[in-house]
Formats: C-alpha cells, sequence, structure tokens
C-alpha cells in the first residue's frame, strides 16, 4: 500500500500516532519555514510519534492560513506542538486567544507561587537554591525554566531568575547574614517566624500608646518636665490659640506606667533598626527599599516626639514646633504599616498586594476618571447654583461632588435649584459606575491569584501525600517492587522525536 502512495506524485501521507492524514505537496508549502514545509522533497511518507488531534489542527493550519486550538487538549501541549511544527503563534484565530493566553497568564501566576515556595524549600533545607528541589520544579526543569522545545520561544518570565546567593553578594552561612535572615525573612525559620510575631506585637502594643497619649484618663499632672506653675502659665498668656488639646498636653505628663513602655518600646525598636541595617548585605540599596527608609523614620520620629515629651519648654513658645511634635506622634501610628512584613509568612497577604500591584491600571484609572467627574460636576454645579447661596466658590463645589460620586453624602451643601437636582442626579449614578468598574477588575484580579494560590497548594499537598505514601511503600516492602510500578518515570513522558 505504501508503495502504491508514493507512486502519487503530488499526495504526501503522514502516520502520526497511529492515524494516517494525505495531504498535498502544494499544502504544506503554504506556511514558510514550517517543519512540514521543510521536509524531504523526495520522500511521500512520513513518521510522528506525536499527538494525531493536534497534528490535524496543525494540516488545518496549513490548509486554511490559521489556527484553532482543539478544546480536547490543553493549550500549554498545543503550544508546544506548534513550537515543533514551526507554526508562528500570529496564525491563532482570534476566537481562540482566549484558551491559549489565559492557560499562560494562568501558569504565569502559578510560577509566583512556585518560586515563593522555592525560595522557602531552600531555607528549610539549608542548602544552595540551585541545589534544592521543590514541589512544582519538576514540572519546569530543574533550572526553574519549562520544558519546552525550543529555547527561545519560551513564555514570558519563564527564564531562571539570580539565586539569593548572586542577589545579595553574601554567603549565607556567615554568622551576620543569619542574623540578617532572622531578622528580615520571617519564613528563613521557625524561630525567625517567632520573632516575627513578636515584632507586631511590640508595634501593636506601641500604637495603642500612641492612641492613648492624649487621653485625659491617662494624663497626670506634670512630672517630667522641670517647669515652675509661674513661668509655664506665663508661657501659655503668650500664645494667642491655645485650645484644650494644648492645654492638657502641656499641662499634663502620661502615665508612668504608659512613658515607661514607650522607652521599652523606643529602645527596641532602635537596637532591631540598628542591628537589621548592620547585617544587612548591601547596605547602599538598603535605603532604596520603602519599607527600610519608613522603619528608619520612624525611629527617628519617636526618639523626636519623646525628646519633646521630656522638655516641652522646646515648643512650649513655638506654634511651629508644637506642630511638629503633633506631626512626629502621629506619625509613629504609620509603624502599622510594618505589620505587612506578615506578608512573607502569609500567602493570603501577599495576594492581596501582588492583585494591588497587578491592578495599578485600573487604580490609576479610578483616580484619573475620579479627579475628571470631580471637576467636571463641580463647575457643572456652580454654574446650576449661580443664583442661590449654596455654592460659595468652585473648590466647595468640587468638594460636594466628590463627596457625592463617592456616595458618601455629608449633606453640609446640597444642590436647591432644578437645574442643580439634575446635575446631582448625573453625578451620584455617574460616581456608582466610575467606581464600581475598577474596582471590578482589582477584585477579579485578586480572585484569580487566590484560586491559583489554592490549586498550587492542593497540587502542593497531593504531591507530599504520594511521596510520604511511597516512602513508607518503600519501607515496608523493599524487596517488593510493586510500590515502584505505580511511580512516573520522568523519562517516559518525554516526547521522543522518532521522525
Ligand atoms: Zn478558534
Amino acid at each position: 500500500m505504501v508503495a502504491w502512495l508514493s507512486t502519487m506524485d503530488e499526495t504526501v501521507t503522514f502516520e502520526v500516532g497511529g492515524t494516517v492524514f494525505k495531504t498535498k505537496r502544494a499544502t504544506l508549502n503554504t506556511i514558510e519555514g514550517s517543519l512540514l514545509a521543510s521536509l524531504d522533497k523526495r520522500k511521500y511518507v512520513f513518521y510522528f510519534d506525536r499527538d494525531p488531534t493536534a497534528f490535524r489542527h496543525i494540516l488545518y493550519a496549513h490548509r486554511y492560513g490559521r489556527v484553532h486550538v482543539p478544546k480536547d487538549i490543553c493549550p500549554i501541549q498545543f503550544l508546544e506542538e506548534m513550537m515543533y511544527y514551526g507554526i508562528p503563534k500570529r496564525l491563532i484565530a482570534p476566537c481562540c486567544w482566549k484558551f491559549i493566553y489565559e492557560t499562560e497568564n494562568d501558569v504565569d501566576t502559578l510560577k509566583i507561587f512556585v518560586d515563593r515556595n522555592a525560595k522557602f524549600a531552600h531555607f528549610k533545607n539549608q542548602v544552595h537554591p540551585n541545589e534544592s528541589k521543590p514541589i512544582g520544579v519538576d514540572m519546569f526543569g530543574s533550572d526553574g525554566e519549562l520544558n519546552i522545545i525550543g529555547e527561545d520561544k519560551l513564555p514570558r518570565g519563564w527564564q531562571a531568575k539570580p539565586t539569593e546567593k548572586e542577589e545579595c553578594g553574601a554567603c549565607e552561612h556567615e554568622p551576620a547574614h543569619k542574623v540578617w535572615l532572622f531578622l528580615d525573612e520571617p519564613a528563613s525559620s521557625p524561630a525567625a517566624k517567632l520573632w516575627c510575631f513578636f515584632y507586631t506585637f511590640v508595634v501593636i502594643v506601641s500604637v495603642t500608646m500612641d492612641i492613648l497619649w492624649l487621653d485625659e484618663a491617662v494624663r497626670v499632672p506634670r512630672y517630667l518636665s522641670k517647669l515652675t506653675e509661674e513661668t509655664h502659665n506665663a508661657s501659655l498668656v503668650l500664645r494667642e490659640e491655645v485650645n484644650e488639646k494644648v492645654f492638657l498636653l502641656l499641662d499634663t505628663d502620661p502615665h508612668v506606667s504608659l512613658f515607661v513602655i514607650d522607652i521599652l518600646c523606643m529602645t527596641y525598636f532602635i537596637l532591631e533598626t540598628f542591628v537589621h541595617f548592620s547585617t544587612c548585605p548591601r547596605k547602599l540599596t538598603y535605603f532604596f527599599n520603602p519599607y527600610h527608609l519608613l522603619k528608619i523614620t520612624l525611629v527617628i520620629t519617636m526618639i523626636i516626639s519623646t525628646i519633646f515629651e521630656v522638655r516641652k519648654d522646646l515648643y512650649r513658645d513655638s506654634l511651629v514646633l508644637e506642630q511638629f511634635y503633633f506631626f512626629c506622634k502621629t506619625m509613629n501610628v504609620l509603624r502599622l504599616l510594618l505589620i505587612f512584613r506578615l506578608y512573607k509568612i502569609y500567602d493570603g497577604l501577599n495576594i492581596l498586594l501582588l492583585a494591588l500591584r497587578y491592578s495599578v491600571k485600573e487604580l490609576a484609572l479610578l483616580v484619573l476618571s475620579l479627579i475628571i467627574g470631580v471637576i467636571i460636576y463641580g463647575c457643572l454645579i456652580f454654574a446650576a447654583e449661580i443664583k442661590t447661596e449654596m455654592f460659595a466658590t468652585t473648590q466647595i463645589s468640587m468638594w460636594w461632588s466628590l463627596i457625592t460620586m463617592t456616595t458618601v453624602g455629608y449633606g453640609d451643601f446640597y444642590p436647591t435649584s432644578a437645574l442643580g437636582y439634575t446635575v446631582g442626579v448625573v453625578c451620584a449614578v455617574n460616581g456608582v459606575i466610575v467606581l464600581a468598574l475598577p474596582i471590578a477588575a482589582v477584585a477579579g484580579t485578586f480572585n484569580n491569584l487566590y484560586s491559583r494560590h489554592l490549586d498550587f497548594h492542593k497540587h502542593k499537598d497531593a504531591v507530599r501525600k504520594e511521596e510520604r505514601k511511597n516512602t513508607i511503600d518503600d519501607d515496608t516492602e523493599s524487596c517488593s517492587t510493586s510500590s515502584k510500578s505505580t511511580m512516573i518515570n520522568k523519562n517516559d513522558l518525554k516526547i521522543k522525536d522518532l521522525q
């Protein structure tokens, strides 16, 4: 039969994974540079040990000049087939973009979790990241790259990242680096995790002190500053605007127990920041990290506010210094932001931050459309209410439009004319739409990241269970080979080119 086929000049026969395909020689030449176009012109029968379903679509691409993705094949597998047969991605029909790129995005997302897992596995095993082999890496090859034919055609983001050692340029077995990991990487060891929780506890205590500091219940008569009653009152008289809060601040001190706790927290933060900085492997880039900058700034403001607390005479006569003191004291509350270091332990928090980072464009769109809306409706309501006394300036009318668009509606300003009501209705409806759309996009990103995260953990648990079962089987029946036959040999899955 083969001999009979080869006598037909223009017909070429393919046997792919047990299925026979026939086509004209001219059809193969329609895609320049493809594998089928570059086949030996003297041969008429070709054999591929590959998937026939994918080949049907590859042949379709040669016949009609476009590729449709088969629904019974994983899109990533089909991409591999396309790369093997040299079909360019530009031929993928728009109706099938969704299948390919949605799956590619999912794989990209999973790569983030695999990378994180690889990093933590490396900490746990105390081996070099290139030597450790955490869950999921098998799929991408030991060097972190996807096993795909044609290395130059790797999907984006699959290139191997620099290792931890290359990144920080220090040996991880040095004592200083160990301290750095202990302070900076809560996932590096159980002790580091415990330390992170303790740090969070101190932050909460410190912030609680800042919340209570001007509460009458915890203020006692002055004992820190040594001002006499006369000079104190005399200086207060000099000041024009002294409200009750300032008077309470100048006239009283925090309860001694609060003051002691505050000093202890401050000492802790100073020491922690100092050790954190001095053990940092790359001291110059330390200051480029916003988290580190915030840490240092907060230590400085904490010292300043404590000095002002003790030495009231420093700011007593100056309104600017007093406001600076209030500013420093308020800044201390920003310490709560440092709790976000927990994202290094909790994936949920990490996913939230990732979703925000991925949605920067949507959030920028939200802010931009809000600004445009505020200006337009602000000017419209100002024009509509020009004859009434309600909106005195355009700034006030813009404040009204912002409050209306965000559906807060304080009711301090409101339209009074028919035209004003009309603008109000349009403004409120527009606000709901403008706010809802980008926020839905952010929520969608978060949802997708979270689902992939669940997939990853499900897979990780399944692999762990399987491995544990295999080791138990190996221990109990070391002579039996039955357990080993259930293990999937990686080499069996490798695609063989038998052409
Ligand atoms: Zn299609």
